[in-house]
């Protein structure tokens, strides 16, 4: 049998021991799992803050006692709004496909315009 050399995945340095040894020991395994978590950890948040931020971003180019309101892409875009990070589709009985982020959400509509809509209670 051929043993392959194995390095901690830590710190790289060769794993001597079983083969499915992955570290040379318990401190290169938790500073290696801390590390993953952290990484997640910073994904997550700064995807959540993307949502929240877009979901602001369109509930404020909603009129006030309005449930909904047409806005430019471009305006959108000034606001800092990104058109990648959305919670849900919702898809009407058209078969007209609504983005959103949250309760608030939006659809394409033509010349780059876009039509905000608010979700009602359920
Ligand atoms: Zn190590």
């Amino acid at each position: 049998m051929i043993v392959a050399e194995k390095k901690c995945l830590h710190c790289q340095k060769t794993v001597k021991g079983r083969t499915d040894k992955k570290f040379c020991d318990d401190f290169c395994r938790n500073n290696f799992n801390n590390q993953l978590n952290a990484n997640s950890n910073n994904l997550v948040r700064n995807i959540n803050h993307a949502l929240g931020k877009n979901r602001r971003i369109l509930e404020s180019l909603i009129p006030v006692n309005e449930e909904m309101a047409k806005v430019p892409k471009e305006k959108l875009l000034r606001e800092g709004f990104r058109f990648n990070y959305h919670t849900h589709l919702y898809k009407n009985k058209k078969g007209t496909t609504y983005y959103f982020c949250y309760d608030v959400g939006y659809l394409l509509l033509e010349n780059d315009w876009y039509l905000l809509v608010k979700r009602k209670e359920e």
